[in-house]
């Protein structure tokens, strides 16, 4: 059975069999790309933070080492992708739906949208660990630990941008990540038959 380059340069997607040579522990060199003639991912000896701080500036790049590269296609496949998104997808649409009914008592605006989207983002920063417990294997106790965490910074973010009781964004907050729970074993259910 052949096997596809699994890998790109970050630079300008040209696929690539490997992204480094490993020569002894700690000692590897990094190809460069046959078609742009750069490194082809310079990421690789990067730190997870200076990786996460070019996602969040949006560039081209880090996101093709995190799809291409970072996760190999045995690791991130189709149904992992569509668990992310979807997930994802309805978990805002609660928390927003849930803040705009129960907490601030209006309809879904542009403004409180922007503001609720990046409460959530800066308050799930902890998700980042659960994206790298896909690389490395981590005990299943240690996610939901951190699900819980995600769960409580959430709640105050949420509490101190809708100024509501905390009770009150404990659910929105619980709603929208037992939907993303749900839905997501669903998924996997769906996968499994
Ligand atoms: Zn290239």
């Amino acid at each position: 059975m052949e096997k596809k380059s699994d890998f790109r340069c970050v630079e300008c997607s040209f696929p690539i069999k490997s992204l480094y040579i490993q020569y002894s522990p700690g000692n590897i060199r990094l190809m460069k790309c046959g078609n742009c003639k750069k490194v082809a991912d310079e990421y690789i000896e990067c730190e997870v933070m200076i990786i996460l701080i070019d996602l969040i500036l949006h560039k081209p790049k880090a996101y093709r080492h995190l799809f291409y590269n970072m996760f190999t296609r045995d690791i991130l496949d189709f149904e992992v992708l569509i668990d992310v998104v979807l997930g994802n997808f309805l978990f805002m649409s609660v928390v927003l739906i849930g803040s705009a009914k129960f907490l601030m008592n209006t309809s879904v605006g542009v403004l409180e949208c922007k503001d609720t989207v990046l409460t959530m983002l800066v308050s799930s920063y902890f998700k980042i660990f659960l994206i790298a417990m896909m690389v490395w294997e981590f005990p299943s106790s240690m996610i939901i630990m951190i699900d819980m965490f995600v769960l409580s910074s959430n709640t105050v973010a949420l509490k101190v941008i809708a100024n509501s009781a905390t009770i009150r964004c404990f659910g929105v907050c619980f709603a929208a990540h037992a939907v993303k729970f749900f839905v997501s074993e669903w998924l996997r259910t769906l996968h499994l038959s």
